[in-house]
């Protein structure tokens, strides 16, 4: 039957992640996701449920307060200074449905968080990318300019670079208009983190994730932490959508997870420690590796292209990121695994050079 509607279906190139493998036997590095497991404390919440299950024939409790709870004291924050969802994308995109409201482009740098674009498109909202320098450093001045609003990862992905708070205060102090996002996934392994700030600046909002440094990407937990009056209006965007709520064993997990903090930083800093060893040995490799405060390493090689390399590797079954974009089309990903994958890594490039 023919028909006008199909001018109105949305036309948007979605959200990709890279190539992907279903593959088993693949070491994975190509996710930044944490090679260790979640706390012990988040398989006793399991072994809760798996003997009991009847709590979850209710709804959960909307106001997510237990994990918001947990989360403000980690934070020294009030419960009210306290968002919580479905990992962090699910926050930021709450955010940008809730701040960015203008006719005027919001901002963003033009190496960064591929999800920024795609949800700006859907939601139809403009923006505008700012370009990184050469050496893919983002500078405040260059948000001097008009705006609907800002977002910057720190540290940046996939650059790895993270800026002191200095560069926060600067681009939130020339913005006194806009809401100005620090989207902070990967902060906890060496980045400097703006929560703080938010006490002072009421339109600074920072967003985590329990993805990354608390081994939970599999769980979907992120939040955002910023003034009430942001928070509140989160929280009214959020229960207009009702699928946004989190769900009751989520919401026990994430504050099982807060709760342990010794494990935490155990698994942090091994995962620092690795980081740190890997990028010696790949700069005595003949790579040229930022320096990074992320479970990830961003690098290039001085002789072989990053696409041969990927290719290469991942016929050894070892799988990272390579990005087909143009700027960075050399440059390589690697996400920090344990040491005994990130040992095969640097056999197999030793093998291929
Ligand atoms: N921000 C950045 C910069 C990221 O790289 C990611 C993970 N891909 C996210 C946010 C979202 O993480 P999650 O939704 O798992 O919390």
């Amino acid at each position: 039957m023919q028909g006008k509607w199909r001018e109105n279906l949305i036309k948007i190139k979605p959200y990709v992640a890279g190539e992907q493998s279903n593959d088993k036997d693949m070491i994975k590095l190509n996710a930044n996701e944490n090679p260790y497991p979640p706390s012990p404390q988040v398989k006793k919440v399991f072994e809760k449920y798996a003997q009991n299950s009847d709590g979850l024939k209710k709804y959960p409790n909307s106001d997510s307060i237990i994990l918001k709870d947990a989360i403000a004291q980690r934070y020294n924050v009030n419960r009210n200074n306290v968002f919580v969802g479905n990992g962090s994308d699910d926050v930021i995109a709450l955010s940008f449905m809730a701040f960015f409201n203008s006719d005027k482009p919001i901002l963003y740098p033009d190496i960064t968080y591929s999800f920024y674009p795609v949800w700006c498109s859907l939601i139809k909202i403009p923006y505008k990318t700012i370009p990184v320098d050469e050496n893919f450093e983002i500078h405040a001045e260059d948000y001097y300019t008009e705006n609907g609003g800002i977002i910057i990862p720190n540290p940046n992905a996939p650059t790895s670079i993270c800026k002191p708070l200095d560069f926060v205060i600067d681009i939130v102090e020339h913005n006194p208009d806009s809401v100005v996002i620090i989207d902070e996934a990967y902060v906890d392994f060496g980045g400097e983190s703006a929560v703080e700030l938010t006490k002072k600046y009421e339109n600074l909002l920072v967003t985590q994730t329990f993805s990354k440094s608390r081994s939970l990407a599999g769980m979907r937990i992120g939040f955002a932490i910023g003034s009430e009056e942001l928070i509140a209006t989160l929280e009214t965007v959020k229960n207009s959508y009702n699928s946004y709520v989190m769900d009751s064993i989520a919401l026990e997990v994430g504050t099982a997870s807060v709760n342990d903090e010794e494990y935490f930083k155990e698994c942090v800093n091994k995962v620092i420690a690795t980081r740190e060893r890997v990028r010696d040995e790949l700069i005595a490799l003949g790579f040229d590796v930022k320096k990074s405060a992320t479970n990830f390493l961003f690098a290039t090689h001085k002789e072989y292209s990053a696409k041969e390399i990927f290719e290469y590797l991942k016929t050894k079954k070892i799988f990272i990121r390579y990005f087909n974009v143009p700027r960075i089309d050399n440059y390589l990903r690697i996400s920090i695994g344990r040491d005994e994958e990130m040992d095969k890594m640097i056999a197999a490039m030793k093998e291929f050079f």
